[in-house]
């Protein structure tokens, strides 16, 4: 054990893919509030949630089990790269001089190069079984679009990408990997929908949005047969099936006789720091670790926990999904054009956001340059290049480090490495140049996005 204890890294082996994804619905202290139709004015139905999603995913949805099996088909996907290795950052230990202990799960070794492949291959295989012959989805900064494309191709789905045209433009290698996959990648706003070829005949050089992909992502279910939608966050079945990080991490202390004082994790949708926290979370609620602390970092251009309004609001930015209650901006908030393209969006998960409602998570913001900060120190010292949006994750890590040496203590943080950045090398050369700023949300902004909220009355 001793041996172990003071090893780099932590490698279990294919069996211990957990067999089973943990839904923290079972265990929230008040139950969710229920998603809201604005279109009926009433509770949104599991009807109204199959027109877009296959059924399972819909019961998955809505939930209250507390373990709900993976299918056999899933894990063998998953053991292309699962487990993922949890390692222990010894090199930035030293470099920070601190008496903490580092570790991270490193969800960079999936093919698409981040945690999305978790879910994508799951929401496939679930769409697989119900007859779906095409999936339509939009991407901004394409980890998405890159982990659903791949889980279709294995599972024989065609796959339909609405990626932002100014991601499409910047960010050509993201596409390029959809297409080896065998993605159909458009720009958006297209000529393929009706709504994205309205919105050109006004402006020709619209350079797009998410809600303007999610619209045509969604118009594209609805005009095909046997067509489907698949989210890469928010949603309560997405943050399930990434449950299967803190599961492992959970398994891979428990070889080395640890467990964390604090796990953290970025939070976009909310989907990565899910899949890490809960588990853990699930502990604290239990009583077994109570003092567990769980930090979700928000970017300062667009921080929903921290500053949003805890309320009903739509998933995406055209009201076209049914509304939930979650921190929110406001969906029609556009926050500035970061390079963490993953982490801008307007609100924190429904599940998210009642954790940290009922005090069982915390949030913390941070700015851009100290994250890039962050990144290179990470990359020099472990030599992995992280994510922009996973080295939010980093400075905190380092934060909390640096906090246990001033004040003496030996503390055991645990941090989620949701992805690697290979694609975000334009970002890293520009930190490199010193050309990268910290963008801070507007404040009358939020509160002119705030305006749009859906009125609910239940
Ligand atoms: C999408 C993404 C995120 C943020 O999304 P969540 O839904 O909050 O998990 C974080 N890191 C990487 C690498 C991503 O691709």
């Amino acid at each position: 054990m001793s041996k172990l204890s003071n090893s780099k890294k932590i490698i279990l082996s294919e069996e211990d893919i957990p067999k089973q994804w943990y839904n923290i619905q079972a265990d929230l202290p008040h139950p969710l509030e229920p998603a809201f139709n604005p279109k009926t004015g009433k509770i949104a139905t599991k009807e109204d949630l199959c027109k877009i999603f296959p059924e399972e995913i819909v019961e998955q949805e809505v939930s209250t089990e507390r373990w709900i099996d993976i299918p056999d088909q899933v894990r063998d996907a998953y053991k292309i790269w699962r487990p993922s290795p949890l390692v222990r950052a010894t090199n930035l230990e030293k470099f920070l001089d601190t008496p903490a202990k580092i570790y991270f799960k490193n969800e960079g070794v999936s093919p698409s190069g981040s945690h999305k492949s978790n879910s994508a291959i799951a929401q496939v295989y679930y769409n697989k079984k119900a007859g779906t012959k095409r999936i339509a989805t939009e991407t901004g900064a394409g980890q998405w679009g890159s982990a659903l494309a791949m889980a279709c191709k294995m599972f024989g789905i065609e796959c339909v990408v609405y990626m932002v045209k100014v991601s499409f433009q910047q960010k050509p290698y993201r596409k390029s990997l959809m297409q080896v996959y065998g993605a159909n990648v458009f720009a958006s706003p297209s000529m393929q929908t009706e709504a994205g070829r309205k919105v050109l005949e006004k402006d020709p050089d619209c350079t797009g949005s998410l809600g303007i992909a999610i619209s045509e992502a969604i118009e594209d279910v609805l005009t095909h047969k046997n067509a489907k939608y698949s989210l890469g966050s928010v949603l309560n079945h997405v943050a399930m099936h990434q449950t299967v990080i803190g599961l492992e991490a959970k398994k891979q202390l428990e070889v080395i006789d640890e467990y964390p004082d604090i796990v953290i994790a970025c939070l976009g949708g909310g989907s990565n720091f899910s899949g890490l926290a809960f588990p853990f979370i699930m502990d604290k609620i239990n009583g077994t670790h109570k003092d567990l602390r769980a930090i979700a970092v928000e970017p300062s251009a667009c921080p929903k926990l921290s500053k949003g309004v805890y309320a009903y609001d739509y998933g995406d930015l055209s009201g076209f999904t049914p509304a939930f209650k979650m921190y929110t901006l406001g969906h029609t908030f556009m926050p500035s054009g970061i390079h963490a393209g993953g982490l801008r969006y307007h609100g924190a998960s429904p599940l998210v956001s009642a954790i940290v409602k009922e005090k069982l998570a915390e949030s913390v913001v941070v700015k851009q340059r100290e994250v890039f900060e962050a990144a290179v120190t990470f990359a020099r010292c472990e030599g992995i290049l992280p994510a922009p949006e996973s080295s939010h994750a980093i400075r905190v890590a380092i934060n909390e480090a640096l906090k246990a040496k001033e004040e003496g203590k030996s503390k055991t943080i645990l941090f989620n490495l949701s992805g690697h950045g290979h694609f975000d090398l334009t970002a890293y050369e520009q930190y490199l140049a010193g050309k990268i700023q910290d963008c801070n949300y507007s404040e009358e902004e939020v509160q002119k996005a705030l305006k749009d909220l859906p009125k609910v009355n239940l």
